[in-house]
């Protein structure tokens, strides 16, 4: 087979980067037959498959053949299959992160009192002037993904800063050792383009789980920027993938007249995913709405940032696709939940409705199905429904922060916690049992990264 020719290729290169480094692909069993039997609840986001908009069946069951969903209902039968009591548990889709940056588990703790510019000039770029190697990256994006498995994220999209060819591979090989599903979205440059083509070809496309996105640069009214903007923009339409960049996350970038920029650049329509979009006039969502554009709210970094509040109520109104992402060092955890929470507050907040725009279901849908709609991966995933794949978290609710667990569709938003994540299943695989990630040795992993923060973090906290 021509595609697994090109990725054994490929090996000896990253093997050789990545030496001396804990590694351990997490993807290892027959997935086979599974069912998951006699949940307390089964949230499918499907409304056709059970009660109400989130599709909603009490004593529910899901069964699991291969990398897929058989069949979701009540009392299925399982000859042949493993069995996971779910008695008193919930099953939901697992969470679609659609923003974030995995290498910045590097630089937790990092200017925790600064607004998004100063950060980026004190935390992020400095970053790439100390020659991060690949093994470095592999450490602590490894981290980062086991972290997100252990919260019940089953897919992400790594917006990589890529500061060099070898950061890039360190990067990607952490995500494809992961087990999750994945889009590495590529700083562009021009000088990077052949690189990113190798990439793509050799060790994303003969992948299932992995997709490639372009992460463009800072749009702004610059001429050098505008045209890097376009090659990047034009590669995207070649390659048939998302271009993925930042807007409007500060108010100081209204000077610079970001979407004109996107719009010269040929960007501004349904292949832009925008992240945080905080700072958009009535004017410009209803041109990013005409366009087919879609947003990532990052609500957990706006508030760490010092950002502002997106106008999530009038962009939905506009009919604009929204999921939540996680923002990786800027918001400092990989807790969906939490991005929820945070999702619901601050429009409450803003608004000073308890009744507005997320709802605790609209939660629910920006963090899995409305993530997935972002991604134009919805016929896949971020629902539980025959014929998807089976990309599933089991949470289980006796505990001390969830208990007495009587409406359980809003205490998944408003008390659930990554602890309460019981398995984690992707492409029908088991990356979390009974609560602990398969054939991980959490320390040796906080290890690697430790001796990469160590080395590279006295450079930053000066
Ligand atoms: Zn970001």
């Amino acid at each position: 087979m021509p595609c697994c020719a090109k990725k054994r290729a490929a090996m000896p290169l990253l093997t050789m980067l990545l030496a001396g480094l804990t590694i351990q692909p997490s993807v290892a069993q027959d997935p086979g037959r599974t069912l998951i039997r006699h949940a307390n609840l089964v949230i499918t986001m499907e409304p056709q498959l059970g009660d109400g908009a989130l599709g909603l069946i009490a004593g529910g069951d899901v069964l699991i053949v291969g990398d897929r969903i058989a069949a979701v209902g009540q009392g299925l039968d399982g000859s042949g299959a493993r069995v996971v009591d779910a008695t008193g548990k919930i099953v939901l889709p697992g969470f679609v992160d659609v923003h974030n940056h995995l290498w910045q588990s590097l630089i937790r703790g990092c200017g925790t009192s600064l607004a998004v510019g100063d950060w980026l000039q004190t935390c992020v770029f400095p970053v790439g002037r100390l020659n991060v190697t690949a093994q470095e990256t592999y450490a602590v994006v490894r981290l980062s993904t086991l972290d997100l498995l252990s919260a019940g994220v089953t897919t992400v999209v790594d917006w990589s800063h890529a500061f060099s060819p070898d950061f890039a591979r360190g990067n990607l090989q952490a995500l494809l050792d992961s087990g999750l599903r994945f889009a590495f979205a590529y700083r562009g440059r021009p000088e990077h383009v052949e690189d990113m083509r190798a990439l793509k070809r050799d060790l994303i496309d003969p992948d299932s789980r992995a997709s490639f996105q372009i992460a463009g640069v800072h749009p702004r009214m610059d001429a050098e920027v505008v045209n890097t903007l376009r090659k990047m923009s034009d590669l995207a339409d070649e390659m048939d993938v998302k271009l993925h960049v930042h807007l409007l996350e500060s108010e100081h970038e209204r000077p610079q007249d970001p979407i004109r920029a996107l719009d010269l650049a040929g960007g501004l329509g349904p292949k832009l995913i925008a992240a945080h979009a905080v700072h958009l006039t009535d004017e410009e969502i209803k041109l990013l709405a005409s366009r087919g554009v879609h947003l990532a709210h990052c609500p957990l970094s706006n508030m760490r940032l010092a950002s502002g509040i997106m106008r999530l109520g009038a962009i939905r109104a506009q009919g604009i696709r929204v999921g939540l992402g996680l923002d990786g060092g800027t918001n400092d955890t990989s807790d969906m939940f939490n991005t929820m929470r945070a999702a619901v507050g601050l429009q409450r907040a803003l608004t000073r409705n308890p009744a507005a725009y997320p709802t605790v279901a609209a939660a629910l849908q920006l963090a899995t199905i409305g993530a997935a709609e972002v991604l134009e991966m919805d016929a896949h995933i971020g629902s539980l429904a025959p014929g998807k794949k089976a990309d599933i978290v089991v949470l289980d609710p006796d505990t001390l922060n969830f208990a007495p667990h009587l409406d359980e569709v809003s205490q998944v938003v408003f008390n659930a916690q990554p602890s309460n994540v019981e398995w984690v299943f992707v492409d029908g695989r088991v990356l979390k049992e009974r609560g602990n990630l398969v054939g991980v040795d959490a320390k040796a992993v906080m290890a690697d990264a430790n001796r990469a923060a160590q080395r590279v973090r006295p450079a930053l906290f000066r």
